[in-house]
C-alpha cells in the first residue's frame, strides 16, 4: 500500500504542470461574445457565437451561426470538410449542381472536403446550427460568390417539400418512374450494406461508360466524386474501359468526365 501511494505520488509529481484554469473550463451558457458575420460572405444578419476556437495544437473549432429566415452564407468549400449540427429551426443547403435540401433541428449534415456548397435558413423561418470545422494549414474555408435569389429558391414557397432529382427529371412525364427511382433504386437498392456507396458508384459509371449513357453518366459521376471515388479512379477506370468497352465509349465518357470535373474544386 506504501509502495502504491509512493506510486501514485511519483506519477503526480510527473504529470505536466497545468494551471487550475486550463485543466478544465466550464463557459456558461450567455457568456459567449456573439458576432455579426460578415457581409461579403453571408446574405443577412447572420450571428456567430464562437463555441471552441483551436489553440496549439488543435485544428477543430466549433461555432453556432444563427440565421434570420432567408439569410445564407455564400458558395464556399472547406479543405477538410465541415459537419453541421441543426439547434433549432429550418434550413437549407446544397452542394454545386445538387438539389436544395431542407434540414431541420436535429439534423446533422456531413459536407466532405473540397465541396462547394452553401447553408442557410429556410425563407419562413429561422436557423440555427452548430458548425464544425477544420483547418488546414490554418484555413477553415474557401469562399465563393454569394447565393443568388434564384439560386436560393426563394420563390418556392415555404415548408414545400424539395423535389427530388428523379423528380425534377420525370416528374411530369413519369411520376411513377420517379418515385420507383426515389424509393427502390436510391432508397433501397443503393443504401444496401452489402456495397459500399463508393463502390456502387464505380460499379454504376462503369456500366454508364459502357453502354454510353452520357446523360446518367454526368449524374452519376457527380454523384460518385460524393461518395470518395476521386478524379484519378475515374480517370484510370475510363482507361481501363477503353479497352473492354470500346476506345469509342471510353472518349465519349471522357468529355463528360471532363465537364463534371471542371464544375468540382
Ligand atoms: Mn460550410
Amino acid at each position: 500500500m506504501k509502495e502504491m501511494l509512493a506510486g501514485a505520488l511519483a506519477l503526480t509529481l510527473l504529470a505536466p504542470a497545468l494551471a487550475a484554469d486550463d485543466a478544465l473550463q466550464v463557459s456558461g451558457a450567455g457568456t459567449r461574445a456573439v458576432t455579426t458575420a460578415p457581409v461579403q460572405h453571408f446574405t443577412g444578419a447572420v450571428k456567430v457565437e464562437m463555441l471552441h476556437t483551436p489553440a496549439g495544437a488543435q485544428r477543430a473549432s466549433a461555432g453556432s451561426v444563427s440565421f434570420p429566415p432567408g439569410a445564407r452564407t455564400a458558395w464556399h468549400s472547406h479543405p477538410l470538410g465541415q459537419t453541421l449540427i441543426v439547434t433549432a429551426g429550418v434550413g437549407r443547403v446544397q452542394r454545386w449542381a445538387g438539389p436544395v435540401e431542407e434540414m431541420r433541428a436535429g439534423d446533422v449534415v456531413h459536407i466532405a472536403p473540397g465541396v462547394k456548397h452553401w447553408h442557410g435558413a429556410a425563407s419562413g423561418s429561422a436557423m440555427t446550427h452548430i458548425a464544425i470545422t477544420e483547418a488546414l494549414d490554418g484555413k477553415t474555408a474557401d469562399w465563393q460568390e454569394l447565393v443568388s435569389d434564384a439560386q436560393y429558391g426563394e420563390a418556392r414557397p415555404a415548408g414545400a417539400p424539395q423535389p427530388s432529382r428523379a423528380q425534377v427529371l420525370l416528374g411530369d412525364v413519369a411520376p411513377k418512374l420517379a418515385q420507383l427511382t426515389d424509393d427502390v433504386l436510391f432508397g433501397d437498392v443503393w443504401a444496401r450494406p452489402g456495397l459500399s456507396p463508393r463502390d456502387r458508384s464505380l460499379v454504376t459509371v462503369s456500366a454508364l461508360i459502357a453502354l454510353s449513357r452520357p446523360d446518367q453518366l454526368r449524374s452519376h459521376l457527380a454523384r460518385a466524386l460524393d461518395n470518395g471515388v476521386s478524379k484519378d479512379e475515374i480517370s484510370e477506370a475510363l482507361t481501363h474501359l477503353a479497352f473492354y468497352a470500346g476506345w469509342p465509349n471510353a472518349i465519349s465518357a471522357a468529355g463528360v468526365a471532363r465537364e463534371v470535373f471542371a464544375n468540382r474544386p
